[in-house]
């Protein structure tokens, strides 16, 4: 065997060289993407990160759209989600019609059992009731560490995050380094978009959108924790509901430390992602 092929079968079983980008970069392509559309944003990071870029979603209407976006793109696309084990019926059989449609392979991620078992065992199943402090332990366990493992071999992800979803979003960017999950890129391709924007784009596409919409739910996440919402409440007034305050999350979604100017307008009804 020659040094030539030693060297060429060792790089072989190696990681493909990291695609992470620096903050100056960042900056360059925030700026650069920020009039454009979703689509061109994803076809460049497809081709930058190809199998270091994935989807998440949890299945809701704007998620939806950017997976539908990045399939036509690439129908090979990584697509992940959370499974955090309290999610409503709804959501598995849109995950069923996702596969089936889109011919996709979804990557899902569970909580570690032995962690949901101390959590439940110490506060009991349905400690997100008691208090601000229970259910964000709640999120840490079933939603906040799969991820940190689905995100482990990324260089990229990307969100149907939308600025007009609440306040905690309003200053979100298309491109942001995402410091939680290891200085990795995170994308927001929706970040512009309204409400109204994303069901155009189902309507127009017949993308598989989660049955639960038509029960009058207008954000989606695990069951015992999302409610419907009233006329005139905006989405995530069904998140946690019994929570006060306008800055709920899960703890998925931290803000970018270097913010710009943010924009929203509500579309035909309020809508958010996880
Ligand atoms: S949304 Fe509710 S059930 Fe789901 S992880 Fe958070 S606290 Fe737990």
């Amino acid at each position: 065997m020659t040094l030539q092929s030693i060297s060429t079968s060792s790089l072989a079983l190696e990681e493909p060289p990291s695609r992470r980008l620096e903050h100056g970069e960042i900056e360059r392509l925030a700026g650069r993407f920020e009039g454009r559309s979703p689509q061109a944003l994803l076809a460049w990071a497809l081709e930058r990160f190809g199998r270091r870029l994935v989807i998440c979603t949890s299945f809701q209407a704007d998620g939806m759209v950017v997976l539908d976006m990045a399939w036509r793109l690439d129908p090979q696309v990584r697509v992940i989600t959370i499974d955090t084990g309290r999610l409503p019926p709804e959501t598995f059989e849109l995950i069923d019609r996702v596969r089936a449609r889109y011919d996709l392979e979804v990557e899902i991620f569970c909580p570690e059992a032995a962690a949901v078992e101390a959590l439940v065992r110490r506060g009991g199943p349905n400690l997100f009731y008691d208090s601000v402090d229970s259910r964000l332990a709640c999120c840490r366990v079933r939603k906040v560490e799969p991820l940190k493992r689905a995100l482990a071999g990324a260089d990229a992800w990307v969100t149907g995050l939308r600025r007009d979803q609440s306040p905690s979003r309003a200053r979100i960017r298309k491109v942001e380094l995402d410091h939680v999950h290891g200085g990795i890129v995170k994308l927001n391709p929706l970040a512009s978009w309204t409400w109204g924007d994303v069901w155009s784009y189902v309507d127009q596409h017949r993308v598989p959108y989660h049955k639960l919409y038509g029960r009058g739910y207008a954000s989606i996440g695990c069951a015992p924790c999302t409610r419907p919402v009233r006329p005139g409440e905006t989405a995530r007034a069904g998140r946690w509901w019994w929570e006060n305050g306008d800055h709920k999350e899960c703890g998925l979604h931290l803000p970018a430390l270097v913010p710009i100017r943010g924009r929203g307008t509500a579309g035909r009804r309020a809508g958010g992602a996880s």
